[in-house]
């Protein structure tokens, strides 16, 4: 899954930020299954089910031509979708009916997946094989959804039983549960196209008439790409620059001293200086308009529960999960919590690689963190 809606997310913004900094020029138009809002000229957005809390992802289908594969000289029209939707059968028949609906009788002559979540690369496989379509992804994307396709993923098994209890999740029966999610990733994409075209940041994708340039996300996946239109301002934001919720940005088994928050947080300067007329196609959420704005809302919504965390690490040492209800401020099943978890560490880890907590094991082996001498100025300063 990509994204956790969490109570601090979105539905109250940051004091001081309204939330009508952010526009929605589509108002609560929202495309019916199998249909397609025209957003911009020759790009289409497609709204699919999932069966998570978040119970929806946007999808994009973009007007595109290539070169024709057995015609010399010939160009062929037809379709570039971006990202694809989880792998089951309610998808299939989503996309068979676009094919209907939308395509016009046009071949998709291009896959892009944004990262390699389930929601965004399960039907990737199925869509490239229908279509003899190339896959188009970032080299470390494409590699971690093999990776995960066999079952080694950071979503269960021993090595995330063994991450989730050393930073205070022991509870038997939850760490059970996570033990048995090996098929989870594998679940919800079960193939991986054999062959893929790399995308770089920095890279110019000719994309009908259009060229995106290809913007480089780090913290929420391994490296994940969005697709900045500057000529026509649109940018497809991925998971990276969400309107309503806040990505989720975790610490995985694989890599437990990581700093994904810091890698985001990095990673939304890259975004920062886009117009506030941008329209931001985002993978969850309506269409909206507002970088900046949303961007300082998600900056002052890390910044407080750093700051929270930190004052808390001041009167006592805190692992990961007693730092939970400081963050998420309602009751998570295991499924939520493994998500939660991951986040806790996320932000511990930021402050800790930054000298502001200091993290120590105990008796029992696990991580607590408390506040160093170095910390007692406030966060951001
Ligand atoms: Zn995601």
């Amino acid at each position: 899954m990509s994204t956790l809606p969490t109570d601090h997310a979105a539905a109250t913004p940051p004091v001081g930020v309204t939330p009508s900094l952010l526009s929605y020029p589509l108002g609560e138009q929202l495309p019916a299954s199998g249909s397609a809002v025209e957003v911009a000229p020759g790009v289409f957005w497609l709204r699919m089910g999932l069966h998570f809390a978040l119970n929806h992802i946007n999808l994009w289908l973009l007007r595109d031509r290539m070169p024709h594969p057995s015609q010399a000289g010939v160009m062929q029209e037809g379709w570039t979708a971006v990202d694809c939707g989880i792998d089951n059968p309610a998808t299939r028949a989503a996309w068979l009916q676009v094919e209907e609906q939308v395509l016009k009788g046009l071949p998709i002559l291009r896959v892009l997946v944004t990262h390699m979540h389930p929601d965004h690369m399960g039907m990737a496989h199925w869509l490239c094989e229908r279509w003899q379509a190339p896959l188009w992804m970032s080299t470390s994307e494409y590699q971690s959804a093999m990776l995960a396709c066999t079952g080694l993923s950071n979503f269960g098994g021993d090595p995330t039983v063994q991450f989730f209890a050393a930073h205070g999740w022991n509870k038997a029966e939850d760490l059970a549960v996570v033990k048995s999610r090996v098929g989870y990733y594998p679940s919800m994409v079960p193939k991986i196209p054999g062959a893929f075209v790399r995308l770089m940041a920095g890279h110019q994708v000719r994309i009908g008439d259009r060229v995106w340039a290809c913007i480089s996300g780090f913290g929420h996946s391994p490296e994940h790409m969005a697709l900045h239109d500057a000529e026509s301002q649109l940018l497809i934001s991925g998971d990276m620059l969400l309107p309503s919720i806040s990505t989720n940005v975790s610490v995985y088994a694989m890599e437990p001293d990581g700093n994904p928050l810091q890698l985001f947080l990095d990673s939304l300067d890259k975004m920062a200086h886009l117009p506030n007329e941008t329209l931001i196609l985002p993978s969850h959420g309506r269409p909206f308009k507002g970088a900046r704005a949303r961007i300082s809302q998600l900056r002052a919504h890390h910044d407080e529960r750093l700051s929270e965390l930190l004052e808390a690490c001041r009167t006592q040492a805190l692992s990961a999960h007693d730092a939970l209800p400081l963050i998420f401020r309602r009751a998570l099943d295991v499924h939520q919590t493994t998500f939660a978890m991951g986040e806790a560490v996320a932000h511990l880890n930021m402050l800790w690689l930054a000298g502001r907590l200091l993290r120590q094991r105990d008796a029992e082996g696990i991580y607590r963190f408390s506040a160093t001498q170095s910390s007692a100025k406030p966060m951001g300063a």
